[in-house]
């Protein structure tokens, strides 16, 4: 590496909710998360962009069909799945997306094509027109699973306030999803990518935080992608305000620290990753647990058994 590259980071979440309900489901996404972290990275010290970096994730872990994003995105209240995604490329400052698309297989690769578009934010209807335009082949990117998982919360008629984290066997139990990732690259640049399924059960026409700057932000200082409740995380603006923290001064575990102690004083739901300029690695959460891990280089580690109820932030270098 020469004097004036930096050495490459990496972090990914898988979403954040109530803990899994088996071992088997923790090692499982461990295996998932850590398997993507090293694919990622490898592209990352290849010299690759962090921007190649983030898309490169992102439709890995859309893929993935474990994780409520692209194949395995969970059902709104309708039974249909409608999935929205965004990126932010720190080195520009410059966020796009896509709202509520429908029938295609990575919506990321959308938001991607929208960097360099004048028009760059899409709901569900231009996104379509999109897809058509870029002869997008149609893809129907829902499971058995998550069939199944509607149809038990139907008989309960939607009692539930999200679906679950991930898809496990097990119909009940852990909760929420949605798939991020934030990369720093050997250039010193920053991006983030972020893309769901949703809450799952939401009214038709709910938009998520996830192609919003309130879920997914990052400028040249920092960059971040939240998972959880969507409404809490938008009430927050959470990810571009802890961007703006360390825009301001602030180290990126102070911006966390600070960030998520207000947050769980008003009684928040979410988690995100982070990072910044500087190398730092950062992740929080106010819900039970955060499917997260991330490459420092050095080292491949994850958030999966941080279940503490005290601490709500985490760092390293
Ligand atoms: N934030 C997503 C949403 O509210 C869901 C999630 O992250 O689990 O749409």
């Amino acid at each position: 590496m020469s004097a004036s590259k930096v050495q490459p980071k990496l972090i990914i979440h898988g979403g954040a909710g109530l803990s899994l309900k088996s071992k088997g489901g923790v090692e499982a996404v461990r295996k998932a998360l850590h398997g993507i972290v090293e694919e990622v990275y490898a592209l990352l010290q290849a010299g690759g962009s962090a921007k190649d970096a983030v898309i490169k994730g992102c439709q890995l872990l859309e893929d993935e069909p474990r994780f409520n994003a692209g194949t395995g995105s969970v059902l709104q209240s309708d039974g249909n799945i409608r999935m929205s995604a965004s990126l932010m490329d720190g080195a520009v400052q410059r966020f796009s997306g896509v709202i509520n698309a429908s029938r295609l297989k990575n919506p990321i690769a959308l938001a991607e094509f929208l960097q360099n578009e004048s028009d760059r934010v899409l709901s569900d209807y231009g996104s379509a027109e999109l897809l058509r335009e870029l002869k997008i082949p149609a893809y129907d990117p829902l499971t058995d699973l998550r069939l199944q998982e509607w149809i038990e919360e139907r008989k309960q008629n939607f009692s539930k306030a999200m679906a679950g984290t991930i898809a496990e066997p097990e119909l009940t139990g852990a909760r929420r999803g949605t798939i991020g990732v934030v990369a720093l690259d050997a250039e010193g640049q920053l991006c983030a990518g972020t893309s769901t399924g949703g809450k799952g059960l939401e009214r038709i026409g709910r938009v998520s935080d996830s192609a919003m700057p309130a879920g997914n932000y990052a400028n040249g200082r920092a960059a971040v992608s939240c998972t959880g409740i969507g409404e809490d995380i938008i009430d927050e603006c959470l990810a571009a305000r802890i961007v703006v923290r360390v825009t301001d001064g602030l180290s990126l575990s102070e911006a966390m620290e600070r960030s998520f102690r207000e947050s769980k004083e008003r009684g928040r739901d979410f988690g995100a990753i982070a990072l910044s300029a500087d190398g730092a690695i950062a992740w929080g959460k106010t819900s039970e647990i955060l499917l997260g891990a991330y490459h420092t280089g050095a080292i491949v580690g994850d958030t999966l058994e941080w279940t503490t109820e005290e601490e709500v932030s985490g760092s390293i270098e």
